[in-house]
């Protein structure tokens, strides 16, 4: 699509009854939150913060840290920012945080599980981040990548709210997280579906080859279902569920998500408008039957059928 087709976003994202579905930013920096803001994101549900630091050799120190995360908060005068810790590995590797020798990169250790084994470079990121929290006026959340236990979950949480971060949630990233997402909530405040990686390992296909781009889909069922089980989750805790993977910035499936349960969604800033024009032509219900109708889908091609044909207004 050409960038003439842009369409421009009001700067609140709600359903054609009223019902509000924050419309939010991914950013990887400072300048990427200065654009989001322009385009009037109503926050940030995702902050990229490896993207910082790509092509450190060294660990950045608290203070270069805390410069990077204020420069993104200060975008976003009292607005929502979701910070993410670092997600090293994989698709995004970190010379200072990941090893070349793994023979399964995605399946290694990455994300939230670097963490766990270098505490130190938790521990100095959430510092940055407390001290960029305290010098603007940005509600900032903080979640950590590639979470796949109870366990894990639970410590980060800890350790965030050690720190001084008031609100702590997790991406929901693997399906062992999803399926635990009731037990998640007993310990994190909102979670985060990361769908780009979500859709990786469920039909376990490398989100990097095109070739298996038919299997990355989040309209396959599976992954739909799991998002429901989220989103059941969430409803039942009364606690934020956001989608912050590509799925997040398609106008097709945003009222279906928001069916599931979802209730935030995060995006590239050029599709905030596109989103929030098909959220405004749909009522809650609309959305609540969409997302009935593709759990009963039995292929992403049915699913996306399905879909489509319960949200198509009688007017
Ligand atoms: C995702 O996996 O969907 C996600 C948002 O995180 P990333 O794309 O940075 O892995
Ligand atoms: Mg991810």
């Amino acid at each position: 699509q050409a960038a003439a087709t842009v369409v421009e976003f009001d700067g609140s994202g709600r359903l054609a009854d009223g019902h509000r579905v924050a419309l939010l930013a991914n950013v990887g920096g400072a300048p990427d939150a200065v654009n989001a803001a322009a385009a009037r994101a109503e926050g940030v549900g995702l902050f990229r913060t490896e993207f910082c630091f790509l092509d450190r050799t060294e660990a950045p120190t608290v203070e270069e840290q805390t410069a990077a995360y204020r420069g993104v908060l200060a975008a976003f005068p009292d607005r929502k920012v979701v910070v993410r810790t670092l997600d090293a590995g994989s698709d995004k590797p970190l010379p200072f945080a990941n090893s070349d020798e793994e023979d399964n990169p995605a399946l290694g250790v990455r994300g939230l599980r670097i963490a766990r084994r270098r505490p130190q470079l938790l521990a100095d990121q959430l510092r940055a981040l407390a001290l960029a929290t305290a010098e603007e006026s940005a509600e900032v959340e903080v979640m950590a990548p590639m979470v796949a236990t109870v366990e894990e979950a639970r410590e980060f949480a800890d350790l965030a709210r050690a720190a001084g971060i008031g609100r702590v949630g997790i991406m929901i990233e693997t399906p062992s997280a999803a399926l635990l997402a009731a037990e998640l909530f007993e310990v994190v405040d909102f979670v985060s579906l990361g769908t780009n990686d979500l859709a990786q390992y469920t039909l376990a296909a490398d989100r990097l080859l095109s070739d298996l781009g038919d299997l990355n889909d989040p309209w396959q069922p599976a992954v739909l279902r799991l998002i429901g089980v989220v989103g059941a989750a969430g409803r039942a805790a009364g606690k934020p569920v956001g989608v912050c993977g590509e799925a997040g910035g398609d106008p097709t499936l945003a009222p279906v998500l928001v069916g599931l349960g979802v209730t935030s969604l995060s995006m590239t800033p050029r599709s905030l408008g596109r989103v929030a024009e098909a959220l405004r032509d749909v009522t809650e219900e609309e959305c609540r039957r969409a997302a009935e109708a593709v759990l009963e889908a039995a292929t992403a091609d049915e699913a996306r059928a399905v879909g489509a044909a319960a949200l198509q207004r009688a007017d």
